[in-house]
């Protein structure tokens, strides 16, 4: 059976590709930061399914944990098919002038450094440099990194447009060595990320302002991510695909 990791897996975006990833015949492992019921209960459904599931607890901003949560997908699964790196946090809405460097601090090491780390420990298992068996890596970025989110959050876009960066430029080194690497750049979507900031009408109010005139929703995101990771998408690398409805 074809293993799927998804990081930050028992909620919102990321338990929507668990779900997704078991209705297309992959086994699931994922990771959480905190909400360990959460987990588990996404990992029953994978089960339900009929596949298995694997839930680690696992900061993405702490290495050695990133470390250990591939080293725990190893014993249990072996190498990976098909990473999809969504663990991400906002950091909470404020203006530039407003920045408390411990919150910036923190966006930057969950964004951009659990970013980098979890696709070095994927492209240590996937490349055919390192004796892996090729494999695709799915980054979740944001439209916010083009859209720049000025007066919200101008801290967590830029850390979304590092991971384009990295997108593009991971793309180019392994792409001779079986890895496709690509993002996705979601809008508006419905999960508990805005309220969790601070800021439950957010969906609400920013709704109207995007051409479809609705969020999107965690399963729409997810649909676009397992397509990036199957081998439909077989000649795309380096990409990084709009899911925000024309925003
Ligand atoms: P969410 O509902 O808040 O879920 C976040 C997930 O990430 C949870 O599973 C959470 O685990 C986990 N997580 C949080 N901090 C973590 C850390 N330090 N290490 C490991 N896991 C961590 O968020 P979401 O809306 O699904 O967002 C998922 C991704 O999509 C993020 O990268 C976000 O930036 C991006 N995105 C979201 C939107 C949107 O509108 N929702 C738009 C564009 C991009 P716990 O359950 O344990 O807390």
């Amino acid at each position: 059976m074809p293993v799927l990791f998804v990081t930050g897996g028992s909620r919102g975006i990321g338990a929507a590709v668990a779900r997704a990833a078991a209705a297309d015949g992959y086994d699931v492992a994922l990771t959480y930061a905190n909400d360990a019921t959460a987990a588990s209960d996404v990992t029953a459904e994978v089960e339900t399914a009929g596949r298995r599931a694997l839930a680690i607890r696992c900061d993405v901003a702490r290495e050695a944990d990133v470390v250990a949560a591939f080293a725990a997908l190893d014993d249990a699964f072996g190498a990976p098919d098909a990473v999809v790196l969504n663990a991400g946090i906002t950091g909470g809405f404020c203006r530039v002038d407003e920045l408390d460097g411990a919150m910036l601090e923190r966006v930057l090491a969950v964004n951009v450094h659990g970013a980098f780390t979890c696709a070095r420990e994927a492209v240590r298992r996937m490349s055919t440099a390192h004796g892996g068996r090729g494999g695709s890596i799915v980054f979740v970025s944001s439209r916010a990194a083009s859209l720049g989110s000025p007066g919200e959050y101008v801290h967590y876009a830029a850390s979304k447009a590092a991971v384009n960066t990295l997108t593009i430029g991971l793309a180019k080194e392994v792409a001779r060595e079986g890895v496709r690497v690509n993002a996705i750049s979601p809008g508006l979507i419905a999960t508990e990320i805005h309220a969790r900031a601070g800021r439950p009408e957010r969906l609400e109010k920013i709704a109207p302002q995007i051409p479809m005139g609705r969020a999107g929703t965690p399963q729409e995101v997810a649909a676009a991510i397992l397509w990036l990771a199957s081998p439909a998408a077989s000649y795309v690398s380096g990409a990084v695909l709009d899911v925000g409805g024309g925003r």
